[in-house]
């Protein structure tokens, strides 16, 4: 029998609605957890054991944070990868590791390693100027997809260009200052964009979450479907390119692999995120382990728990209101909590903004259909105001 270390000291660096999903879990399994966010009353400063309030870029917190904690983990990818990797130099436990990190947080080397490992990609090329987008238009042909290498999320750092008139206002609306890099994508005339969860654990071990079919509004998640409403062989792809990704990476902890999937079959991946992703909320009731539980696991080097689907689970995001800036108000909970098997996610954030990810609805039911009307008419209950 082996002895359980109580209260492992966890950092993690990032305290919104994934950290404080995160600490949720870890509090399950004994941990101490320390939180770096700049705002004092981030989502997880409310069940953290100590929060340090610095910058991201703060390199003396970062050290800090690593001399308080067993291990450290993040909750978004723009971090300084060169402070971690410091970090690890110096004995540091840090995972997903600083060297995936670094890959993945810039789309042009994350494509171009998938691409080596023979995984489909869509064409990608890096650009430098007005001139080489125009050259690399005569290949992949019109629309292209322009995109910033890194800091890009919720499609901002994305530009579609239509025609060649588009390139130099897409060109200087990414780049005003001349120093990001940038690349182009053939765009990807998809059916369904679909995302896979896969967590990489102790010895190897690597566990696959079942495909979810995403559905955005406004380049911003909208909704998730489990299981995907796609042919068993694409399903099969999906799933096995996950796996193949964490072993590439040599992955530990959670990673979401995001995809297109177009009307002839073909499984493109568009990006990875070495984190628990918004698409995979819905394992928290649809799920025998959710993925902030096996990320805690992963990164404390325990057993990974089953991802086993329960039932066909829907997940809606909650987004604050257009038209109110402020306060927080919530409206409508008592009206979505009445409906069966609905859970509801809020996650503290004192502050409304237009589109700001507020919380989110999740339902789980034997019957899909019935599981998307009841989210459906929660969803249509809450709303995130300001007073
Ligand atoms: P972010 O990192 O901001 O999430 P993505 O690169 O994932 O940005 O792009 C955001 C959205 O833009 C995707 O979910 C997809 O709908 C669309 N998109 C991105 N790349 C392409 C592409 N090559 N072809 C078609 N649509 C794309």
């Amino acid at each position: 029998m082996s002895f359980y270390p109580i209260s492992q000291k966890i950092g993690i660096i990032g305290g919104g609605q994934l950290g404080k999903m995160m600490i949720l879990e870890a509090k399950k399994l004994g941990c101490y957890v320390t939180i770096l966010d700049p705002t004092k009353d981030c989502p997880a400063s409310s069940i953290c054991d100590n929060h340090i309030v610095a910058n991201f870029s703060d390199k003396e917190a970062i050290i800090s944070l690593a001399n308080q904690c067993d291990v450290l983990t993040y909750e978004f990818e723009h971090i300084d990868y060169q402070s971690l990797m410091e970090l690890e130099e110096r004995g540091h436990k840090v995972y997903p590791s600083p060297s995936c990190l670094k890959t993945i947080q810039n789309k042009f080397t994350q494509k171009t390693i998938l691409k080596e490992n023979n995984i489909c990609v869509p064409d990608f090329c890096l650009v430098n100027s007005i001139e080489e987008i125009k050259n690399v238009a005569k290949e992949f042909s019109y629309p292209l997809v322009l995109k910033s290498c890194t800091g890009g999320y919720d499609g901002k750092g994305n530009f579609i260009i239509k025609c060649e008139e588009d390139i130099e206002k897409g060109f200087l609306t990414l780049n005003p200052n001349f120093n990001m890099s940038l690349m182009v994508e053939k765009f990807v005339d998809f059916k369904l964009e679909v995302s896979v969860l896969a967590c990489g654990g102790i010895n190897k071990d690597i566990k696959v979450y079942p495909v979810g079919n995403n559905i955005h509004i406004d380049n911003i998640l909208h909704k998730t479907i489990v299981p995907a409403d796609i042919n068993e062989s694409s399903k099969q792809k999906a799933i096995d390119i996950a796996h193949k990704i964490i072993d590439i990476f040599n992955g530990v902890g959670m990673f979401c692999v995001e995809f297109f999937i177009t009307k002839d079959g073909e499984v493109l991946v568009n990006e990875i995120a070495p984190r628990p992703h918004n698409s995979g909320h819905y394992t928290i009731e649809g799920c025998v382990t959710s993925q902030f539980e096996n990320h805690i696991r992963a990164i404390l080097s325990l057993p990974l728990g089953s991802t086993n689907l329960l039932n066909p689970t829907v997940m809606i995001n909650l987004l604050g209101e257009e038209g109110y800036k402020g306060d927080t108000l919530v409206e409508g909970v008592i009206e979505a909590l009445n409906i069966e098997n609905v859970f509801v996610h809020i996650y503290g954030k004192k502050q409304t903004v237009p589109k700001r990810k507020m919380g989110h609805i999740t339902c789980s039911m034997e019957c899909l259909e019935q599981a998307e009307k009841n989210a459906t008419k929660a969803y249509q209950y809450i709303k995130f105001i300001s007073k």
